[in-house]
């Protein structure tokens, strides 16, 4: 997800790989990137970060997902956070926090109160699609964990997930079902 409010933007989640970050970064074009948040330590969320860095741009992850990628060799985030971080984009607050473990035992959300706007990363399903790539995942946490979202977050209305088509609250209700299935 990129928020755009005024002159500034910031990014949820790098694209896979530096070439597309870099036509990204050229999309947002003059406008200020406050940051990219990287919201667990997996390849779609990190794999273009390099490029970012490149361009001077500032990346924050949880100081959990930091120690995961450092792991798995990957180009870290520089700036670290404990459950939840916030950030001003133009004139309007974004944050990133942590709700609980699902795809991953570090994955955090991205949300926007003013615009009603979830991103939810690989955490949250779009409707009909399958369980994904589980091999980080706690499918016994997981309902928990979007279920704790759709209490905590007032007002959820426009939902963004990690891969596959954005919707609405359907989509939390749809990944809170889908793992509720033994
Ligand atoms: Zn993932």
């Amino acid at each position: 997800m990129v928020y755009l409010n005024g002159n500034d933007a910031l990014v949820f989640d790098t694209p896979t790989n530096n070439k597309a970050s870099s036509e990204l970064i050229d999309w947002i074009g003059k406008r200020k990137i406050k940051g990219v948040v990287v919201t667990h330590f997996h390849i779609d969320c990190l794999g273009g970060l390099k490029e970012f860095h490149l361009n001077e741009i500032e990346s924050y992850a949880s100081k959990l997902t930091i120690e995961l990628a450092k792991k798995d060799g990957q180009e870290l985030p520089r700036q670290s956070f404990d459950d939840k971080i916030a950030f001003v984009v133009g004139k309007k607050i974004a944050y990133a926090q942590f709700f609980g473990q699902g795809h991953t035992k570090d994955n955090v959300v991205g949300y926007v109160p003013s615009e009603k706007a979830l991103f939810g990363g690989c955490l949250i399903k779009a409707l009909n699609s399958g369980k994904g790539n589980l091999v980080d995942a706690n499918t016994n946490q997981w309902s928990t964990t979007v279920e704790r979202i759709k209490n905590k977050i007032d007002g959820i209305e426009v939902v963004i997930p990690g891969h596959g088509k954005n919707g609405g609250i359907e989509l939390l209700d749809f990944t809170i079902q889908l793992f509720k299935e033994k």
